[in-house]
């Protein structure tokens, strides 16, 4: 297939070093002083590590009668304190209107928020807005777990003369509850990087986790399967964030978690790297499914847990652990997996589910 795209590389309009593009700083600017010390402190906490200076002006909410975002007046607090520290800064725009807006206040780089994404006729319009105007743009990835239109959004954007082009991965949306807020389904940043090498991933741990315990752990597989940066959001006092509380972490808690990153060097140009380093992520990712799963589970022996209490039952039933290991081994051979395998994993995963029902229970 031709290269639909025509973009400059990202080290070619931010030189990276090797470096991972780190872009931080909070959900949301709520106030001239809250931007100011929330990026004086991430500086000062995150030796040169972030890059980029992140703050939502205007909030797409799902809910109305939620903090929908100070408008206008933030723009200037967010440039200022950008450059107070020497740093670019950038804003999430929805429409042309916050284009023009973002460019009058000279903000370095505009985003493109997973609700905008969804809907072709709203880029068509940011698209449109930045005809002729030379500024680097990143899309995050549409609500769904829709490719194509991921795609379409940088595709419209790129054929408006957009070159300095980026997508962010914050996860999608699923109706199955996950530890995740929005979960991963990392076979689609690894498709994207497939079919289009030249466009660079960051990996949003903060939407993806949506709680802070996550972020961490996020980071360092996205750095594992080859994400070029991350954009991860930081709040002086998380707690009372105006929006996203639970995900945001102080700016200290950021420096912990960029130090403990472990960035290897690039591999991807490298084939017989590329291939190791993709079947390394489908192993990351089924790893990733394996946990969910087995959280998924335990949330169930816990609701089994409720009715055993309600009705008066034992904890251990041996008939049905009986049952359990029968159906377990039946189905591992037919996988090839060895009965002392699967008697062992299955012990343990037992043991854990006597575990979260015995503590339902009051046991
Ligand atoms: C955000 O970055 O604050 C945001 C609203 O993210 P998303 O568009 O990924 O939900
Ligand atoms: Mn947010």
């Amino acid at each position: 297939m031709p290269d639909k795209f025509q973009i400059q590389r990202l080290n070619d309009w931010f030189p990276l070093n090797d470096c991972p593009l780190v872009i931080a700083g909070p959900c949301s600017a709520e106030g001239e002083e809250q931007v100011m010390n929330t990026v004086l402190q991430i500086v000062e906490h995150t030796q040169g590590k972030v890059q980029m200076i992140r703050a939502g002006i205007w909030k797409p909410r799902t809910r109305p009668n939620s903090f929908e975002g100070v408008g206008e007046i933030g723009l200037p607090w967010v440039k200022n304190a950008g450059r107070a520290v020497g740093l670019p800064v950038t804003v999430e725009v929805a429409n042309p209107e916050h284009v023009e807006a973002a460019l009058k206040n000279e903000i370095d780089v505009l985003w493109i928020g997973a609700r905008t994404t969804v809907s072709p006729f709203a880029i068509q319009e940011i698209a449109d807005a930045l005809r002729g105007v030379d500024i680097p743009v990143l899309v995050k990835n549409p609500i769904n777990p829709d490719l194509e239109l991921w795609i379409g959004a940088m595709e419209r954007l790129n054929q408006a003369g957009v070159k300095k082009l980026g997508a962010i991965h914050r996860g999608f949306s699923s109706y199955e509850k996950t530890i995740y807020r929005n979960p991963p389904m990392w076979e689609i940043p690894i498709e994207l990087r497939r079919r289009y090498p030249q466009i660079p991933i960051i990996l949003d741990p903060s939407h993806m986790g949506g709680t802070r315990d996550l972020i961490a752990t996020l980071s360092q597989q996205g750095m594992d399967m080859g994400f070029d940066g991350l954009m991860i959001e930081s709040h002086i006092n998380p707690d009372k964030a105006w929006s996203d509380a639970k995900q945001q972490v102080t700016p200290q808690r950021l420096g912990e978690i960029l130090n403990a990153l472990i960035v290897r060097k690039p591999t991807m140009a490298d084939s017989g790297l590329q291939s190791l380093h993709d079947l390394r992520a489908r192993i990351d990712r089924i790893d990733d499914y394996i946990i969910e799963l087995l959280a998924e589970r335990m949330g169930i022996s816990e609701q089994i847990g409720e009715v055993k209490k309600e009705n008066q039952l034992a904890v251990h039933q041996s008939a049905r652990w009986a049952q359990i290991v029968k159906r377990a081994l039946e189905k591992g051979q037919t996988g090839g997996l060895t009965e002392d395998f699967i008697l062992k994993l299955f012990q343990q995963v037992h043991n854990e589910s006597i575990r979260h029902q015995s503590k339902v229970m009051g046991l």
